[in-house]
């Protein structure tokens, strides 16, 4: 175990022994996997310029406590393609002996390399980016290969097809399509199906400020065809948490301006934060708790994605299975507030 205080780490990594005693597992749709409630997702922080230390102690402190799910994808970093690099050497040095215990995923759809075949969704990028992933994360092959972003300009055959080609090749065992409306998750759904290599899941955003996917009945259709779901930045990148409930820390996203507005950060967005903040305290939870149960008290949604900077915050974050439970009362008032803060967003985005 881990001190969360004291990360000194040694070289030699042994797994807690209790390290399934706690964590909840939901079956991913109507697949034969299961995923924890809390997946780590690797997009901030483990890019090669913070603390290899820091990056590693979180990876193994999240292993320890049964989280078993380590989400990345090609051009997470910067640059793109570091946090494939600082997972693979994690993997190396202390998850190598438990590659069969692991539930890794990588993705490619966004910006990666120069020219017409680094990006979008050709068969000619899907297959190079994911035999480069591998090389980097120094894997045989990982458990899910995402389509990261619809391609509006390439055939969904052609991209499906992709997507089969690599799991008959055996590089990947399971693929998920992110980011995918709902239209076009039928669709894709149809198509691999077809093919005989059903979707595992789909990875849309989701959190108690981003309900894109209830608007758009996405849950329905993912059911429908017996996809899981995974959703990504449940705690809107930190402002559902305490993050910022007295300002902007030194170090946070929002401080350095990157991938989180600065000028998100008001004193009416900090009253939102503040109000949620006091329902989860009425619930005997934390903010960051309280965002997580709200996303995984549909049971459609299978695992909550994730980011952290520290061990401390992954600690707090798997407390929310001390209550994932919500009463009517609750969840019209976490609305009540949600909804200015929404428009909030909107009025800044
Ligand atoms: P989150 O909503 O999970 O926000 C994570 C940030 O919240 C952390 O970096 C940290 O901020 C803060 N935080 C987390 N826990 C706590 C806590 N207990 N107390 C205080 N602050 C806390 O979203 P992310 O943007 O990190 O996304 C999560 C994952 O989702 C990514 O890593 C990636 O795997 C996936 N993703 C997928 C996308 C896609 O297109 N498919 C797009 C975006 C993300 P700080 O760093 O400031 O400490």
């Amino acid at each position: 175990m881990i001190d969360a205080h004291h990360p000194s780490l040694t070289s030699v990594y042994a797994a807690d022994p209790a390290r399934y005693d706690n964590m909840i597992y939901r079956r991913c749709g109507k697949s034969g996997v299961q995923l924890p409630i809390l997946t780590l997702g690797l997009w901030h922080n483990f890019d090669g310029y913070k603390s290899f230390e820091t990056d590693r102690a979180m990876i193994r402190y999240a292993f320890d406590h049964g989280i078993t799910h380590f989400d990345i994808a090609n051009n997470y970093g910067p640059p793109y393609g570091a946090a494939e690099r600082v997972f693979g050497q994690i993997y190396e040095q202390d998850l190598k002996p438990y590659r069969d215990e692991l539930f890794i995923s990588t993705k490619a759809g966004y910006d990666m390399w120069p020219g017409p075949y680094g990006d979008y969704g050709s068969k000619k990028y899907l297959v190079a980016s994911l035999n480069q992933s591998l090389k980097r994360m120094g894997l045989d092959y990982v458990d899910v290969f995402y389509h990261h972003r619809p391609d509006p300009e390439t055939p969904l055959e052609e991209t499906m097809g992709a997507l089969d080609f690599l799991v008959r090749q055996g590089k990947a065992l399971y693929v998920g399509i992110s980011n995918y409306p709902t239209d076009l998750t039928k669709k894709a759904a149809e198509i691999l199906r077809e093919l005989g290599t059903p979707c595992l899941i789909h990875q849309p955003s989701y959190s108690i400020l981003n309900r894109w996917t209830e608007t758009d009945h996405l849950f329905d259709i993912t059911a429908e065809y017996g996809m899981g779901t995974i959703a990504f930045a449940p705690l809107q990148h930190g402002l559902l948490s305490s993050r910022y409930l007295n300002g902007i820390p030194e170090g946070s996203r929002a401080s350095l301006d990157r991938h989180l507005k600065k000028d998100l950060i008001t004193d009416e967005s900090i009253g939102y934060i503040r109000q949620l903040n006091s329902i989860a305290i009425e619930r005997g939870q934390t903010l960051s708790q309280m965002a997580l149960a709200w996303v995984l008290k549909d049971n459609r949604v299978t695992s909550a994605l994730f980011g952290a900077s520290n061990v401390e915050q992954i600690a707090e974050n798997l407390r929310v299975m001390e209550n994932l439970s919500f009463t009517a009362e609750e969840l019209q008032e976490i609305d009540a507030v949600a909804n200015p803060f929404m428009e909030f967003l909107k009025r800044h985005s």
